[in-house]
């Protein structure tokens, strides 16, 4: 029986794959992502489960990254169940579905947004297209960003500090990098 519905999910999953866009590649190499940003593992295997995150600011690229499925669900773990239920809820009602061409959360167009983030889930060398890849613009994320509980964007501080740590000049003539939201 197992197999029976094991077999019916990967024939399910083989419809909706397709190789990863050029949006989601990485700007820094101009290829697909091939590391897990926090534990650096291989995500390049036809099994590898990752999601990819990037963020644009008037034509400049804030931030990028893959994050393999296993780091996922640790930050997914240590985040409160009140703000994950609060994500859930956040993203339930999309005004646009599976495409980046606007915003998922209030549909502006992608051409008049001068923030946003596109979010994308992959399977090795594809992508998955069912609810994602997404994009959500930067007021809509400010707002979903505004519900999460402290120790959750405690996590996201954290996370960003690790991973995007910036130049140390920053630290006194830029004002605070805005918040990244790491959405699963
Ligand atoms: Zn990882
Ligand atoms: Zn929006």
């Amino acid at each position: 029986m197992w197999r029976y519905f094991q077999n019916k999910k990967d024939e399910f999953v083989r419809k909706i794959l397709r190789p990863v866009p050029e949006d989601f590649f990485s700007f820094e190499t101009g290829e697909p992502f091939e590391v897990c940003i926090e534990c650096k593992s291989d995500i390049t295997g036809p099994n590898s489960d990752y999601i990819i995150e990037k963020a644009w600011q008037d034509d400049e690229l804030i931030y990028e990254y893959a994050l393999c499925e296993s780091c996922c669900r640790d930050l997914r773990g240590e985040m409160s169940k009140e703000s994950m239920k609060y994500l859930k809820k956040a993203l339930r009602k999309p005004v646009l579905k599976t495409t980046i061409d606007g915003c998922r959360c209030c549909g502006l167009p992608r051409l008049e947004l001068p923030g946003y983030t596109l979010i994308g889930s992959c399977l090795g060398r594809e992508m998955i297209f069912w609810n994602v890849p997404v994009l959500i613009c930067e007021p809509c994320l400010a707002i979903i960003a505004e519900g999460l509980s402290k120790q959750t964007r405690d996590i996201m501080d954290d996370f960003e500090e690790r991973n995007f740590p910036g130049p140390p000049e920053a630290e006194i003539d830029l004002p605070k990098p805005r918040r990244k939201v790491v959405l699963m």
